[in-house]
């Protein structure tokens, strides 16, 4: 069966963009919804999760930016109405799965680079969000901008 509802995890990194591409071709050949998704991380888990201080100024101002950089990156792709570009708040697999049931989506889309070393040992987005994954994911393989 085609899929019918697709949704793209974006870091809004201009490398995303071929993902963003791939996602616009698959929907397009199956008739499918498609719609993106940013997650803000919050800045205490950044700083470990122990800050002895109010973050929610902080933190509104990172929601007020991520929006603005989600509209900016969005805004190449004119078919993707505001309906369709999500922010959330919290974990990035946790938040990007949530959505995915919450939309009843039935496939995810994410980037991937095809890392080495460190980074491969410490994991990546695209691995975290293949794990308990409500749906279908798609890793996109990505390369840097030279
Ligand atoms: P990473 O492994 O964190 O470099 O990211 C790999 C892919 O995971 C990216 O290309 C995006 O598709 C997705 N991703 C990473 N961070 C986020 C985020 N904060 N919100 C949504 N998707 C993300």
């Amino acid at each position: 069966m085609p899929y019918q509802n697709i949704l793209v995890a974006t870091d809004m990194n201009d490398e995303c963009h071929p993902l963003v591409e791939r996602a616009q071709d698959l929907a397009r050949a199956s008739g499918a919804k498609l719609s993106l998704v940013h997650v803000i991380e919050p800045m205490a888990m950044a700083f470990g999760g122990d800050v002895p201080m109010d973050l929610s100024m902080l933190q509104q101002q990172q929601f007020d930016q991520a929006r603005e950089r989600l509209d900016a990156f969005a805004s190449r792709y004119p078919s993707l109405t505001p309906e369709q570009r999500h922010l959330a708040y919290g974990q990035p697999r946790q938040e990007i799965h949530r959505l995915a049931r919450e939309q009843g989506c039935d496939l995810i889309l994410v980037g991937s680079h095809g890392r080495h070393g460190l980074a491969l040992l410490l994991g990546s987005t695209a691995n975290d969000v293949l794990h308990g994954a409500p749906c279908d994911v798609l890793a996109v393989r990505l390369t840097r901008p030279e």
